[in-house]
């Protein structure tokens, strides 16, 4: 298979279908429009060939032939394309007119379904499109014909007169005179109307009315127009998530972000990357672990380096750790432990180093001996304390953070104040973040941090500290940053 017709859904990235996935991530070029989410391409090898032929700024979308030729070209070259489109490819889309083209030109292809915006954001704003002893049937209809094709209008009139559910796509600049059609055609004036912009994405909004009143009311493209009794309903459950609405900035490498950005979401808030250091893997030897009495673990990417890096690539596994007790200093930390077979044997009650140190048990012979993979640069509070209680305390840097080039785009939306939260989970990223950042605006943005030592480094840097987690891991974090949303006090 060469050229793909994939539908992307409408918005939300966990709407595309696993075919659709699966064909992403073996893509060689991707030719993509407007309303398609930037998660999506993120699924494609890095070296894809990305080709935008929607909208910009400065010019207009690139036309239908010149699409339709592209496509032909990279598929004769024998190139995997993926042609990603916006909701479902035959709904509207003009995938039949490419897939004629590619038919013509002898090019095999494959089509992939997608969620259509039809259906999907009417969903995602709590109306069914049928429903039992309401609406038997929908209708899905252009609210936009194009003037080009030179044939008689939509039949607006015998709609009306087929009643059931009316879903209109491309209508949010004509709806005044579609409902005034509709009217005419004799569909009572306290019809429900909902109109639902930008469903399934984390600016979703939906505008209910009837089509006596819809003219009253801004709607602005994209949006689906649901006309009909069901437009009443209010199953509603997306625009309700705790942070509906919110757009949080993450603070961490990306290698780190993943499980904090993805409770986030789902959550319901946007998610803002703005990644001020990234990892990088440092060469080091795992030295002969006999001589040990304990491994300490202080971090995830610790962990990972020293058993993925370090241990695998000797030849050794968790069997050489069999006369070593681990500590590790969180339950995340833990966790990772846990993913290379072993079980720590200590994690202390609050996960900073002060307190794993409080839990550490005493030496019980004279040069017993810690292990302590961890980065290049950190506190010294853990090797000091440790040997200050007699231990003797070996540092093995395992990886380092270097500063990492923000996103110009995420950048600016923080600069301007255009987000409703940032998190900090460790003073490194705090102290990065101001250099990168700069001044913050003002008022600023609600500030959420993990612990007491990355809340000192803030406030040391002139921040003000709205919320400190309880418990110093992501899920405490997130419990800080509801509770700070439900008190109201960080209302933008
Ligand atoms: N193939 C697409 C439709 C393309 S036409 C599909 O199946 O969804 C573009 C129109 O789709 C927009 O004008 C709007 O009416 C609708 N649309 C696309 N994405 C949408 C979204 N996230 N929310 C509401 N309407 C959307």
């Amino acid at each position: 298979m060469t050229v793909a017709l994939v539908g992307a859904g409408p918005g939300d990235p966990g709407l595309l279908t696993r075919r659709g996935a699966e064909l992403l991530a073996r893509a060689e070029v991707i030719v993509y429009d407007r309303l398609v989410s930037p998660a999506l391409l993120d699924l494609a090898p890095p070296d894809v060939t990305r080709v935008y032929v929607g909208k910009a700024p400065d010019r207009a979308e690139t036309a239908q032939d010149e699409i339709n030729a592209l496509l032909v070209e990279h598929g004769r070259a024998g190139r995997r394309v993926v042609r990603l489109k916006g909701g479902d490819p035959f709904v509207f889309g003009r995938g039949g007119e490419e897939a004629e083209a590619l038919a013509a030109a002898g090019v095999p292809f494959e089509v992939v379904p997608g969620v259509t915006s039809a259906i999907g954001a009417p969903a995602y704003a709590g109306i069914p499109v049928t429903h039992r002893g309401v609406s038997t049937h929908f209708t899905v209809v252009t609210g936009h014909e194009d003037p080009a094709k030179g044939r008689a209008d939509v039949d607006w009139e015998a709609l009306a007169r087929a009643g059931g559910t009316l879903v209109i796509l491309m209508g949010a600049g004509r709806i005044d005179e579609i409902a005034r059609r509709l009217v005419d055609g004799g569909l009572a004036g306290d019809t429900p109307v909902a109109a639902v912009r930008n469903g399934t994405r984390p600016d979703q909004r939906t505008v209910r009315a009837t089509l006596g009143t819809i003219a009253d009311v801004e709607i602005a493209a994209p949006a689906a127009i649901v006309v009909g009794d069901v437009a009443a309903l209010d199953l509603g459950w997306f625009e309700r998530q705790l942070l509906f609405g919110k757009t949080i900035v993450v603070t961490r490498a990306r290698e780190q972000a993943s499980s904090l950005k993805g409770r986030l979401e789902e959550l319901g808030a946007e998610v803002l990357e703005l990644p001020t250091i990234t990892i990088e893997p440092v060469d080091f030897a795992v030295p002969d672990l006999d001589r040990y009495d304990w491994l300490v673990l202080t971090s995830v990417n610790g962990v990972h380096a020293f058993f993925g890096r370090g241990l695998a690539r000797s030849g050794r596994d968790a069997r050489s750790l069999a006369g070593v007790r681990v500590a590790a200093i969180g339950p995340g930390t833990a966790d990772a432990v846990g993913e290379h077979g072993v079980r720590a044997d200590l994690v202390p009650e609050r996960f900073v180093a002060e307190s794993l140190l409080e839990a550490f048990p005493d030496p019980v012979r004279a040069d017993a001996r810690v292990l302590l993979p961890r980065a290049e640069r950190a506190r010294d509070v853990l090797p000091e304390g440790l040997r200050e209680r007699g231990y003797a305390v070996d540092v093995l840097p395992v990886y380092r953070t270097v500063k990492a080039d923000p996103d110009p785009g995420a950048l600016a939306r923080v600069r301007a104040g255009d987000v409703d939260a940032i998190t900090f989970t460790s003073s490194s990223t705090v102290g990065n973040f101001c250099d990168v950042v700069g001044e913050l605006s003002d008022p600023q943005p609600a500030i959420v941090s993990i612990g007491p030592v990355t809340s000192a480094t803030a406030r040391e840097r002139g921040l003000r500290v709205d919320a400190e987690a309880g418990e110093h891991t992501i899920e405490g974090l997130i419990a800080a940053l509801l509770e700070l949303f439900a008190s109201g006090s960080s209302a933008r």
